[in-house]
């Protein structure tokens, strides 16, 4: 889509907070004026209005889409590369010529055509390719640093003998002699409004307008084949558990020349054995012993990228949390570092000798503190 697109607002003519009957109002209105049939003198302009405004109202109609299009425009949301234009498959609305009831009003046919903003999608014109999901498991570390990964999808690619065409090589599709190419033929139907011609997909051709004589060995004329594909994905750094990586146009290729889906991979970080995480900050606990923690030390404190040295100052209680600025997770979309918090767990001996009793026994009653021992106590 390189062509810019119109505002779908601008093109019905309505205000952004327009009501949906106001649409409807508006789209009606407009379908009439630019219907190609009533401006037989300048067909072609009129017949892109008339798809612009189909497309618009398409998008506008519904709730969904209407969102979507407010939030993100034509673009769609960022990393979808989802395509409006792919909502709406208005096609072969060249004929409501013919009509013999003379005094119809024009909005009776549309709403009988377009009743409730449906859309009357080409099935035999190009279909985007189908969109595809995988998961791929990393460590905590390849999270935190980026890594690259080789992953094994089985996907709908183009068939290389045929080129995507169909048809066996050396061997062209031939023109349909059932529409002469055109990929669709009038029909005529009785109606209340009396005859009435309409337009439909020719069913000899699927709506492609040729016929494939000789299909291809490979893909039996359907043009693509099941392929096995491994594919390199880079992780940036930071990327945070359940987070979706897409690759756009790495999905299915599409049908009759429509675009390929995408690969959407969702990432699932295994958790670390001494590490926990929440946005871009790391947290762990460190163990100190009784005497570090009264009497200060200088500990070692596991990081990402090996072990800190960290002056712990005397009498730290058990729980203190410090932090080490700029050792924690490098944000996934470039904003700074994030910290590294660790608590300190101070470990109470569990088994004493003779000596380190008595010298505790010591230190409490120096500290005036007197306790009575029951029999559990080994003291004596
Ligand atoms: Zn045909
Ligand atoms: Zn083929």
């Amino acid at each position: 889509m390189a062509e810019t697109k119109r505002d779908y607002y601008e093109v019905l003519g309505v205000s952004k907070t327009a009501t949906d009957e106001e649409l409807k109002k508006a789209y009606r209105k407009l379908a009439k004026q630019y219907h190609p049939d009533a401006n037989p003198d300048n067909k072609e302009e009129a017949e892109a209005k008339f798809k612009e405004l189909n497309e618009a109202y398409e998008v506008l109609s519904d709730k969904q889409k209407r969102s979507m299009y407010d939030q993100f425009g034509h673009s769609g949301p960022n990393g979808y590369n989802s395509d409006f234009s792919g909502f709406s498959g208005f096609d072969g609305f060249s004929g409501f010529s013919g009509f013999s009831g003379s005094d119809f009003d024009i909005n009776d046919i549309f709403s009988s055509f377009f009743g409730g903003g449906s859309s009357r999608a080409n099935r035999n014109g190009p279909v985007r390719g189908r969109d595809l999901r995988v998961r791929v498991e990393i460590t905590f570390e390849e999270a935190a640093f980026g890594v690259v990964k080789e992953i094994t999808v089985n996907r709908e690619e183009q068939c290389d003998t045929c080129k995507g065409s169909g048809s066996k090589p050396g061997t062209s599709p031939e023109t349909c002699k059932v529409c002469g190419g055109s990929g669709s033929v009038r029909v005529t139907q009785n109606t209340i409004l009396g005859k009435m011609q309409s337009v439909r997909t020719c069913d000899n051709c699927g709506g492609t307008g040729k016929v494939i004589k000789e299909p291809c060995p490979d893909c039996k004329g359907r043009g693509s084949v099941k392929k096995q594909r491994k594919i390199k994905v880079s992780i940036p750094a930071g990327i945070d558990n359940g987070q979706i990586i897409s690759l756009n146009g790495e999905g299915e290729n599409g049908l009759r020349g429509g675009p390929s889906g995408n690969l959407y991979i969702t990432v699932s970080v295994k958790k670390h054995p001494v590490f926990t995480r929440k946005g871009d900050s790391i947290f762990c606990d460190v163990h100190i012993s009784f005497a570090e923690a009264a009497l200060g030390a200088i500990i070692n404190v596991p990081t990402l990228n090996g072990t800190e040295k960290y002056d712990l100052a005397e009498g730290t209680q058990t729980g203190s949390i410090f932090t080490l600025k700029g050792k924690g997770i490098k944000n996934v979309n470039g904003r700074g570092v994030g910290d590294l918090y660790f608590t300190t767990i101070v470990d109470v001996p569990k088994k004493l000798n003779t000596e380190q009793r008595e010298l505790l026994k010591k230190f409490a009653e120096i500290s005036g503190e007197s306790f009575e021992t029951g029999k559990k106590r080994k003291f004596f």
